[in-house]
């Protein structure tokens, strides 16, 4: 059988597998990707939200400014490729849930790296139930994650780029310095595999701690399409009246499908959100794939060469993934060294060598 060589494997078409491959194809290397085709993940339930400013306790995103200019620079490039805009701008108007919460802000908005993505003149939106008063945040919006990523799929496929398939991890062999997979051989292999991780041989003892999500789509006539409205759930605009409801953050579950429990959560957080009338359309779940110390995972595997990880974008998948995927791919092609923050070598005193 002859063999077809590229420089890089990827194993996994989400947002991490997929903003890889951008980087390599702008570098020229040559790459194939392998997919498993599901219709519901993690990047595909995604609302696709970026938010500068992070959980309760509001802290600022780690590498904020760049992380965010190179999300905008990554869907120029994209909208250059496939003609269409893909990221869309977008005040979040939230909402405090109790009076601490409103003080707990206050004291954050003397902090200047805070107080830069806060718009102190937004005023409370008609839909919304505000008693303890609202905050608008900048430098926020969507990306319509599940649009974008069909049609990079269709690209891929397009170019002989992408193969849907589950790889079973059995099937890859190393001779020499080079992976072999069935006729393939690459120098290089990336695995963006998000919650399956867990079952992967080679990178199962890294610390996860998978975060299912669920959300919902709902109908609801009369909310403004160009804000995101947020009050223990947030709401994200889809198309026409139709708006995702999410998320939860279930630490405990069984499997990936959306339970009756999820989505009474989200209903009876919505029910204290929104005054307007409402149907609910669907309801989708995915797991994130989230780390113990919250930061994703990035590099080699600590003893076989030109393995790499590139996982744990947790519950900010779009935000992180461009820039970490451009920092990774100058990782693995110009040896650059990684960010201590989620450079993999942080756990390396996990592996151990009777693991594979
Ligand atoms: C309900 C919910 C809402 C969210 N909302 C947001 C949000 O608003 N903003 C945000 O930034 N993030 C959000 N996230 C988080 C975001 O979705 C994740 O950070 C991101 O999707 C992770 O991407 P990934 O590519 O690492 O993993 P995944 O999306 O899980 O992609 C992994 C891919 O690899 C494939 N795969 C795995 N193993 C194999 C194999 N052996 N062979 C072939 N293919 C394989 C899978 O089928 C899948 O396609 C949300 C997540 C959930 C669940």
């Amino acid at each position: 059988m002859s063999q077809l060589q590229s420089e890089c494997l990827i194993i996994g078409g989400g947002i991490a597998g997929l903003m890889i491959a951008h980087q390599l194809e702008k570098a020229g290397q040559s790459f194939l990707l392998v997919d498993e085709g599901l219709n519901q993940s993690s990047s595909k339930v995604a609302a696709g939200m970026f938010n500068p400013i992070s959980g309760k306790r509001m802290t600022v995103n780690w590498k904020v400014n760049e992380l965010l200019q190179s999300l905008q620079e990554t869907f120029v490039e994209m909208e250059n490729k496939f003609g269409k805009n893909y990221l869309v701008q977008a005040e979040i108007v939230q909402a405090f849930g109790n009076t601490k919460e409103s003080n707990d802000f206050s004291l954050q908005l003397e902090k200047e790296s805070f107080s830069q993505f806060i718009n102190a003149s937004t005023t409370a939106s008609r839909a919304l139930n505000s008693e303890f008063g609202v905050f608008g945040v900048k430098g926020s919006g969507w990306v319509k994650t599940k649009e974008w990523i069909a049609d990079y799929h269709a690209y891929l496929l397009g170019a002989g780029k992408l193969i849907y398939r589950k790889k079973s991890w059995d099937e890859l062999k190393k001779q020499g310095e080079v992976w072999q997979w069935h006729q393939h051989s690459f120098n290089h292999v990336i695995s963006c595999d998000g919650f399956e991780c867990v079952n992967n041989p080679y990178f199962n003892w890294l610390p996860f701690k998978l975060c299912k999500g669920e959300v919902l789509h709902i109908n609801c006539a009369g909310l403004d399409p160009n804000l995101i409205i947020k009050k223990g759930v947030y709401l994200v605009h889809q198309e026409a009246d139709i708006y995702k409801v999410g998320a939860t953050y279930e630490w405990n579950f069984e499997d990936s499908n959306p339970t009756e429990a999820g989505k009474e959560s989200l209903l009876e957080k919505l029910n204290k959100l929104l005054t307007l009338p409402y149907q609910i359309i669907s309801h989708e779940a995915g797991i994130r794939p989230t780390t113990r110390d919250r930061a994703a995972i990035l590099g080699e595997h600590p003893s076989h060469k030109n393995l790499f990880c590139f996982n744990g974008l947790g519950t900010k998948g779009i935000l992180q993934a461009p820039f970490l995927a451009q920092h990774l791919a100058t990782h693995i092609l110009q040896k650059t060294p990684l960010e201590s923050k989620v450079d993999i070598a942080r756990f390396n005193s996990f592996y151990t060598n009777s693991q594979f």
